[in-house]
């Protein structure tokens, strides 16, 4: 596949190359059925079998107790940000937000519709560019809401939030860094992502939730909205994104086969640890995030010249790599390398961006 080039697109993202193969074989005959994946039925033997072992593996790869149920959904993770409020939050309860980013406000404001909402810290003073320290939580939330990556910002949580009380249960929006290490959901009472960055193809999102809290979940809501009709029905109560599920599943054996989460977060750590040492060393660029809140999935920096970023993100263009223009509202470059994003590619962006800098000065 000599036509592929480096794609560090934060969203829909690089997938692995044996997936896609697979997937493309796939198309027009599944596993010699004569039918391709997205003709098949849903209720048919071969898809509920992609299904099921989709479920396995997600199950086994992350460690996922048996207590938990997890879920394909649609929507994305914006449709997340209200489901969650609006099936587990009432107008007497309150849900704290560690707002550390353009989606986590988008969930609170969504939250707020439903309850009390309380922000336990924000990083907007700084650009997002940071994981706050200090936070303060109220009394007794219900549950606790963040994310766990921050895209746009290049930020990441190392661990999850600590030191709210104890009848609150956590809930993170971990779209653009699930499986890139391991992860204890035990911690958890709801994990989602939007399978675009690090899962599949956009159009399914993975949503674990703790049994409890699918039971309690409102039943006034439309069927569609209460997470019990996913639960009930195993993602299956209407046509769910068959194909989405079939990639997901593929990208779970390639994760499998690599050797799992904690070979992930060696693989992201390498890749990531790379450019940050050359983005520190080197005169022309610097990084955006604060070093302790570094992002090993979207890695951010700056020349300072607005146009000389721009003059830089042209010639990446024009020499096979692609995406790194920044986000808007951070400005720069941001190199999103996901769990598929190959090492070569990173190290040939750090040696593109050696010569870039040799040739200015
Ligand atoms: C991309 C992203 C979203 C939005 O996901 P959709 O599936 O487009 O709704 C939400 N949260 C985070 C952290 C993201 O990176």
């Amino acid at each position: 596949m000599s036509s592929r080039i480096f794609n560090f697109s934060a969203g829909p993202a690089v997938l692995p190359e044996s997936v896609l193969q697979e997937a493309a074989d796939n198309l027009l005959s599944f596993n010699s059925t004569g039918i391709g994946i997205c003709e098949h039925s849903h209720r048919g033997k071969p898809f509920m079998a992609v299904a099921a072992e989709a479920e396995a593996l997600c199950r086994e790869i992350a460690g996922i107790p048996s207590n938990y149920k997890v879920l394909f959904l649609q929507g994305g993770a914006s449709l997340q940000f209200s489901m969650i409020p609006m099936n587990l939050l009432t107008p007497d309860k309150t849900a704290d937000y560690l707002v550390t980013g353009a989606w986590a406000e988008k969930a609170l404001k969504d939250a707020k519709a439903f309850g009390q909402t309380h922000v336990a810290c924000s990083s907007k003073d700084a650009n997002f560019n940071y994981i706050p320290q200090q936070v303060s939580y109220s009394p007794s939330p219900h549950y606790v809401h963040f994310t766990s990556n921050n895209t746009i910002f290049g930020t990441q949580f190392r661990t999850e939030p600590a030191g709210y009380a104890s009848s609150a249960f956590l809930v993170c929006d971990a779209s653009s860094d699930i499986f890139s290490r391991p992860i204890d959901v035990s911690r958890y009472g709801i994990i989602y992502a939007g399978a675009q960055k690090n899962l599949g193809p956009s159009g399914v999102t993975l949503v674990i939730i703790r049994d409890d809290l699918v039971e309690a979940g409102s039943s006034k809501l439309p069927v569609m909205l209460q997470y019990r009709t996913h639960a009930e029905n195993e993602s299956m109560y209407n046509t769910p994104p068959t194909f989405g599920i079939y990639l997901m599943m593929l990208v779970f054996r390639w994760i499998k086969a690599q050797g799992g989460l904690g070979a992930m977060e060696a693989r992201n750590q390498a890749k990531a640890g790379r450019l940050y040492e050359y983005l520190d060393d080197s005169r022309l660029f610097k990084p955006t995030a604060e070093r302790s809140s570094r992002s090993l999935m979207n890695v951010t920096f700056v020349t300072g010249d607005e146009a000389t970023d721009n003059a830089f993100i042209k010639a990446t263009e024009s020499n096979g790599f692609s995406g790194l223009k920044g986000h808007r509202s951070v400005g720069g470059m941001r190199a999103s390398i996901y769990n598929a994003f190959p090492p070569e590619g990173v190290d040939a962006l750090i040696q593109f961006m050696k010569d870039f800098e040799a040739a200015r000065s």
